[in-house]
């Protein structure tokens, strides 16, 4: 899960990391408020979960309460690749002499957590690591034997932070390598972390994601979901229970039992669909033992993406059987009442008895195949021929 701007400085701050003071503001007038508490000039931050919000127009500095107030109008509502602004963090204005970036990712060929730091901040970060890959340090962290002073004094060394301030930079790597490792982070980055003029080291943005398994144990950070926020039919499988990655650009909905037959799914569908442009619109894994009903959510999340024109069921049928998915199936056709084409592959336990309930209902737009190629190559000739 992914934390927006303000939320990931919420734990910043809890972690004893230095932020700047603000509040959140939903509307012009808020903004205009918190501004006037805040007194002097403020930042007016987009929050929406994306980064380059900067370049994109989303952050801007007010001088007073009136210009706070104008920018919140023009930035709520804007458009910052592809995510709709909601809500605001407005913040006191800091002077910066330097911007230099820090995180800690989970590295899992290394199985330890990475730290990085450099004072080439403020730009992105894989700029730095192509162009001047020598002034990135980075450093892995035994996990067993946790964060060890030696650690952040050779790393601030490596990345050659002043020493003026390698004690207060010091202080940050420790209570972020606490905050990540106590949140069950998998991300914490802090870019720009600024210097001032009077040489102050302050986060002034956080990326920071949790582990989605783990928030069982942080209900606090599970409350901060921005129910809003995301992809709408991502929010709509998650509220159902469905385990569903979105893709961009596929016209294939694709539906598989267990996540490694959805993963083979949309390879055949991506190779059937090369020639012609057709590619699959999503990961969909119903799981193990699925019955009707829970067929019939998983469809109803894929049928709410108006881009799909047709969609694979490709079933191996184990613990789940095939009979139960032939229900589930005829169910969900019938209270959603789809008319796109579908295409079933079904094999396994109880198959043929799955097929023959499917072949006995014969809705017009259901085609059952044999093989999943030939169901992968059947679901790209029906779009194409959907498409003339
Ligand atoms: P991002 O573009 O989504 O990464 O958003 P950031 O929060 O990192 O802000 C982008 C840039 O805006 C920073 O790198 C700063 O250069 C600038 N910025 C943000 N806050 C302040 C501030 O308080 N004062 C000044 N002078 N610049 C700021
Ligand atoms: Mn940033």
């Amino acid at each position: 899960m992914d934390l927006l701007e303000y939320q990931g400085k919420q734990l910043f701050a809890r972690f004893g990391l230095p932020v700047s003071e603000g509040a959140p503001a939903g509307t012009a007038a808020e903004a205009r408020a918190v501004a006037e508490q805040l007194g002097g000039p403020v930042v007016v931050k987009a929050q929406v979960l994306v980064g380059g919000r900067g370049k994109a127009g989303g952050i801007k500095l007010a001088a007073d309460p009136a210009e706070a107030e104008q920018h919140a109008a023009a930035i709520l509502g804007m458009d910052i690749r592809g995510h709709t602004v909601r809500q605001l963090w407005i913040e006191r204005a800091s002077d910066i002499a330097s911007e230099y970036y820090f995180s800690i990712t989970f590295d899992r060929g290394a199985k330890q957590p990475l730290l990085m730091l450099t004072t080439e901040g403020g730009v992105e970060i894989e700029t730095v690591a192509e162009q001047s890959p020598e002034k990135l340090a980075r450093l892995h962290v035994d996990p067993l034997m946790g964060l060890q002073p030696f650690h952040v004094r050779r790393l601030c060394f490596a990345a050659g932070i002043p020493a003026a301030e390698a004690k207060q930079v010091g202080a940050i790597i420790e209570g972020a390598y606490r905050a990540f490792i106590e949140t069950d982070a998998m991300l914490v980055e802090i870019n720009p972390l600024i210097v001032t003029p009077d040489g102050v080291v302050r986060a002034l943005d956080s990326k920071y994601t949790v582990d989605d398994n783990a928030l069982y144990r942080h209900p606090d950070i599970a409350g901060m979901r921005d129910a809003e926020s995301g992809d709408p039919q991502e929010r709509l499988a998650r509220e159902r229970g469905v385990n569903f990655v979105k893709l961009d650009g596929g016209d294939i909905g694709t539906l598989a039992n267990g996540a490694g037959l959805a993963m083979s799914t949309l390879d055949v569908v991506a190779a059937a669909g090369e020639a012609t442009g057709h590619r699959p619109a999503n990961f969909l894994d119903v799981g193990g033992g699925a019955d009707a009903e829970a067929i019939a959510t998983a469809m109803e999340v894929l049928l709410s993406d108006p881009n799909v024109r047709a969609v694979l069921f490709n079933v191996f049928g184990g613990i789940t059987r095939g009979d139960e998915v032939a229900h589930g199936i005829l169910t969900a056709l019938e209270r959603l009442d789809a008319t796109l084409p579908i295409v079933v592959r079904l094999d396994g336990t109880n198959a043929e008895e799955g097929r023959r309930i499917l072949a006995d209902a014969a809705p017009p737009n259901l085609h059952v195949e044999a093989t999943m190629l030939g169901a992968a190559a059947r679901v790209v000739e029906l779009v194409e021929g959907s498409a003339a």
